[in-house]
């Protein structure tokens, strides 16, 4: 399932673009990217309205980009990694997101699966992301504003988790809203950060180190 966005919004930028986003999905082919459901749903899912007016020219570069707040837009490549190993064996149908942000990586995983749910710190940010989500007329994204170091226990269990921000150790109660059968995409660490997969399998928990990978620190308590 590939939810279409808004024609104007995808075109509204005219030519020129179209073609650097042909060279971004390229880009991201060359380092590996290879499910075509992530693919489509990147080429076609306007990063610029996800910016300030101010970067929006670099929205089809691929390399992450400030949103305000010391916080950054994500990295294609790495929202193009994640997205992937989230769907690896399966699309989830609930999935739970850590660090909203901008909203990009909200937008790809609305167009991929059922229901998103995705929590943020900064309520600033989460307006901003939410009224996107309105623009593009994704329906299937709920939003909370909390400490998403405690997950979100009332719509748990979750098929899916992601996180955008890296915890030193993985939270306890992210392990415990997953389901069985149920993947965690989550950076971990301080100076020195990797990606780790986590599934829950009837008998516990597997987890497999990807890559190295830099991502804003999970910060406690959260933000007015
Ligand atoms: N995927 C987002 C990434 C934003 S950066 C995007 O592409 O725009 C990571 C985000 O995680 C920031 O917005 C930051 O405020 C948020 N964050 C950090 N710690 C958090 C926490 N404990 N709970 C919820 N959000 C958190």
């Amino acid at each position: 399932m590939v939810t279409a966005v808004n024609r104007v919004d995808l075109n509204g930028i005219g030519m020129t673009s179209q073609r650097t986003r042909e060279r971004l999905i390229q880009r991201l082919v060359d380092q590996g990217i290879g499910d075509q459901r992530v693919l489509d749903v990147i080429r076609t899912t306007p990063r610029h309205l996800f910016l300030d007016e101010a970067m929006a020219h670099r929205a089809y570069e691929d390399v992450a980009l400030p949103i305000g707040f010391q916080q950054t837009l994500s990295q294609p490549y790495i929202v193009a990694r994640m997205t992937e190993l989230l769907l690896q064996h399966g699309t989830p149908q609930r999935v739970l997101e850590i660090g909203t942000g901008s909203g990009y990586q909200t937008a790809v995983l609305a167009r991929l699966v059922e229901e998103v749910y995705s929590v943020e710190r900064i309520k600033p940010l989460q307006q901003r992301a939410r009224q996107r989500m309105r623009k593009l007329k994704l329906r299937n994204v709920s939003m909370n504003h909390a400490d998403g170091g405690m997950g979100w226990p009332e719509r748990g269990p979750f098929d899916g988790i992601l996180a955008a921000a890296a915890p030193e150790r993985i939270p306890e109660e992210l392990l415990q809203q997953l389901a069985p059968g149920g993947r965690l995409v989550i950076p971990v660490g301080g100076d020195k950060q990797h990606l780790h997969v986590v599934d829950r399998t009837h008998e516990g928990f597997e987890t497999t180190v990807v890559e190295a990978v830099r991502f804003v620190p999970l910060r406690p308590g959260t933000v007015r």
